[in-house]
């Protein structure tokens, strides 16, 4: 999804420097065909192209006179060369985009507009450092939150290099769960990687749309699903469970997403123990497995065991 976005980003990126291109060259050819700079330009390039048969000292220094001669009188209508000169490639990346191995300055804010519209999470709003406990009433709960903003923080500054691919929160709602994810994904974006929020019943959707399309349409339907950097699946368990859909969809979706070590984080008011009989062994053992999955209830379980090290 990162890299469909980027190259997104380019072809935008290049389009944006042709239309500057077109809109220099015409310019040039409004402001060239003033009179006066016109006679200007005329005499310099005149000068240019008569010079190298008769070069000398004398007509070396006629065309410099000649050439600021047209210089001023182009200045004199406010313009200079470079307003009909295309833009340089840019110095970091050369026009990739890329710049030790990340998208480069030059198109870092089309990346990140862009990433914002797919993505379904703003990059301005709370983030894990705008969670202040001091606002809070000093309760058990306050603190277990401040522990699990602080884990979380962690988590995705260590992006890609996270041990484990599943973040599970449970609790109620109103814990703060959704608040937490989206402010993870929001995160990812502004390290620049490439998040996905989803709801479970939009997931759903898409699983559904992928069962009942065609080879080779399937297969892109859940690209995104299976290629973002941070999936967030918002409140399983709310949505409607279909045959041969729900279930082995989801199972298919997790399974590729930690082969590909990707990280998927899923809220959900349902207790570990509820996942079992609501979807299957296999899912119930990729959620709750503490080897591969960081399983956090914000509803009050110690976290000081998962807090790591710093
Ligand atoms: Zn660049």
């Amino acid at each position: 999804m990162r890299d469909r976005i980027l190259r997104e980003a380019l072809r935008v990126k290049s389009r944006e420097s042709e239309r500057t291109a077109a809109e220099k060259a015409e310019l040039r050819d409004v402001v060239l065909a003033f009179p006066d700079v016109a006679e200007a330009r005329s005499n310099y390039v005149s000068a240019v192209y008569g010079a190298p048969r008769s070069r000398n000292r004398a007509s070396d220094g006629r065309v410099d006179d000649l050439r600021e001669e047209y210089l001023a009188t182009l200045a004199r209508h406010g313009y200079s060369e470079n307003d009909f000169l295309p833009d340089a490639p840019c110095p970091s990346c050369g026009g990739t985009g890329i710049h030790d191995g990340a998208p480069c300055d030059c198109i870092k804010d089309i990346f990140v507009s862009l990433l914002e519209k797919e993505c379904g999470v703003s990059v301005e709003g709370f983030s894990l450092d705008d969670f202040d406990s001091s606002v809070l009433p000093a309760t058990g709960q306050t603190e277990l939150l401040r522990s699990v903003y602080g884990l979380m923080r962690t988590y995705t500054d260590k992006y890609p290099a996270v041990g484990k691919h599943i973040v599970l929160l449970t609790g109620a709602t109103g814990t703060g769960k959704t608040v937490l994810a989206e402010a993870m994904a929001r995160q990812m974006i502004r390290r620049d990687y490439a998040a996905l929020f989803l709801s479970a019943n939009e997931l759903n959707k898409l699983m559904v749309k992928a069962h009942t399309s065609r080879y080779p349409e399937c297969d892109s339907v859940l690209d995104d699903v299976m290629s973002a950097d941070m999936l967030v699946i918002d409140d399983l368990g709310t949505e409607p469970r279909y045959r041969n859909v729900t279930c082995e969809y989801l199972l298919t979706v997790l399974e590729e997403r930690s082969r590909r070590k990707l990280s998927t984080v899923i809220t959900t008011n349902l207790s570990v123990e509820r996942i079992l009989n609501t979807y299957n062994e296999r899912i119930f053992s990729r959620l709750s497995d503490r080897r591969t999955a960081l399983v956090l209830n914000l509803e009050g379980e110690d976290l000081r065991t998962f807090v790591p090290k710093r």
